[in-house]
């Protein structure tokens, strides 16, 4: 049996916080990082007698997240108690959505080029989630804050191959959510979380194998992580002939291993019912419409855009769509400059090294950096000189062009200034000229270098090297 005879078949669920201010069943706020248990009350902690009411801007969300993720929206939908005990759920069971979830039958299309497939989602339902345990060395501590703030679950079909696949998912949903105001997505503060459900099967074969479901995965290195180390897990016990359990897993992030946590509970363990704290959830095709058009231009049709009205290339508009913040300010500096493709290069390249916050925070105003994109278009500064300026603005703010002119950074461009500093360089580097009449190819960089050096930086680096060229073939 060899490993490359099988497949992964994967299906995610993914957890996503949604962006409101208070919870999902009750007015206690949802922000995180509050002390411990200041942000509850006893419809969050599910305290005997105490009612829920569902928080109508979750609803909204959830029906954005899902019109986003071309699903269906149920006209008439309701809420389930699962019932589970586990430490960080006081009440005993979690308030979710079973047979009737508000959104299903969606997908959406991933990865680029070769890797671009279209995934499909088959259910979005929205829940309330868990408080947190605090494991010390000797105690384990509860945190209720995050009682009832309000999830979606989106659950895919099995459908993902490999963790490239996995990892291309979760990147276009988070983008997709995080454009749509739906959730921030932090995985570091856990407001988007992932199960991982993986078996194995035979290459070309249309049955299931046994699957094992990997739990709450917070960053999506790991998920491509746990999903390589555990495809190759099954194929050893398949190997040997063994049988796979079904069952529920962690990946350990510090020996990169999955480790058993339990066997996996079937639906009948939950003792699912129909939630009878709260009516049916009704929506008019009214309220559905008007929250579809109110929907923002989604990354991939943003990316298409900007690739066709700026001439960019598709990948670096991949980049710019990805962060909406990045996306807006890019536009906006558009409309100052004839110059977007420059732009986009003075964007990506420079000033991205300088900010490394989620989402970007421009360092540099658009209106500077646009600036710079036209003096570079018109050529009246080289990119060395451009590259500068922007890392200048990034300590402070100054007009560009004003500075290019009271402190000489303008191209050079004339032939005579030029013609006279490859000849200075020519008779200053007797070796490299013989090296490069000798066929040394690289010893016409060091003479580029040179030369630029002697003109601060400023000469025009095309010019200098066709000048440079012609008079060496003299
Ligand atoms: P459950 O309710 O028990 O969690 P679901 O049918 O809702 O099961 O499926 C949960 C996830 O598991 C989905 O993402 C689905 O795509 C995935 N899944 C189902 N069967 C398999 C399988 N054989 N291999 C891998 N993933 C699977
Ligand atoms: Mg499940
Ligand atoms: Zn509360």
């Amino acid at each position: 049996m060899n490993f490359s005879d099988f497949e992964p078949v994967i299906g995610l669920e993914v957890h996503a916080e949604l962006k409101t201010a208070t919870k999902i069943f009750c007015a206690c706020p949802t922000a995180f990082g509050a002390p411990p248990n200041t942000l509850c009350c006893p419809v969050c902690l599910g305290l005997p007698g105490a009612l829920p009411t569902l928080n109508r801007r979750a609803v909204e969300l959830a029906v954005r997240a899902g019109l986003a993720l071309n699903c269906e929206i149920a006209t008439l939908s309701r809420t389930d108690r699962k019932q589970y005990f586990y430490p960080d759920l006081p009440k005993a069971y979690q308030i979710s959505q079973d047979p009737y979830p508000l959104c299903f039958d969606g997908g959406l299309s991933v990865g680029n080029g070769e890797r671009e497939r279209y995934v499909g989602i088959t259910r979005i339902h929205i829940e309330e989630d868990a408080g947190k345990l605090i494991h010390t060395r000797n105690q384990t501590l509860i945190d209720c804050n995050r009682c009832g703030v309000p999830l979606i679950e989106i659950v895919t079909a099995p459908e993902l191959h490999s963790a490239e696949d996995a990892g291309d998912f979760l990147r276009a949903l988070r983008q997709i959510l995080v454009t749509c105001g739906v959730s921030d997505c932090k995985m570091q503060e856990g407001s988007l979380r992932c199960d991982v459900n993986i078996s194995l099967r035979k290459k070309g074969s249309n049955e299931f194998g046994t699957r094992v479901e990997i739990k709450n995965i917070n960053s999506f290195a790991f998920v491509e992580k746990a999903i390589a180390y555990e495809a190759r897990r099954q194929f050893d016990i398949l190997a040997k002939g063994g049988d796979l359990q079904a069952e529920t897993r962690r990946y350990n992030a510090s020996t990169g291993k999955t480790e058993l946590m339990r066997a996996k509970e079937r639906a009948e363990d939950y003792r699912y019912l129909a939630e009878p704290d709260l009516p049916a959830l009704s929506l008019s095709r009214e309220d559905i419409n008007a929250i579809a058009k109110a929907l923002p231009e989604l990354p991939r049709a943003k990316a298409a855009r900007l690739t066709r009205a700026y001439g960019i290339v598709k990948a670096d508009a991949e980049i710019i769509v990805s962060d909406p913040s990045l996306a807006s300010y890019f536009e906006y500096a558009a409309t100052y400059t004839e110059h977007p493709i420059l732009l986009t290069g003075l964007l990506l390249t420079e000033l991205l090294r300088y900010c490394h916050s989620d989402p970007f925070d421009p360092p540099v105003k658009a209106e500077r950096i646009a600036e710079i994109a036209t003096m570079l278009g018109e050529g009246t500064v080289n990119s060395t000189t451009a590259k500068k300026l922007v890392t200048r603005l990034v300590d402070g703010d100054f007009d560009p062009r004003a500075t290019v002119e009271t402190e000489g950074l303008a191209q050079i461009r004339d032939r005579e200034t030029i013609m006279r500093t490859v000849n200075e360089t020519l008779c200053e580097n007797q070796k490299a000229v013989a090296d490069y009449k000798n066929g040394k190819t690289a010893a016409l960089r060091a003479l580029q270098g040179h030369a630029m050096a002697k003109t601060k930086g400023l000469a025009d680096p095309v010019l200098l090297e066709e000048i440079f060229k012609e008079v060496l073939s003299e």
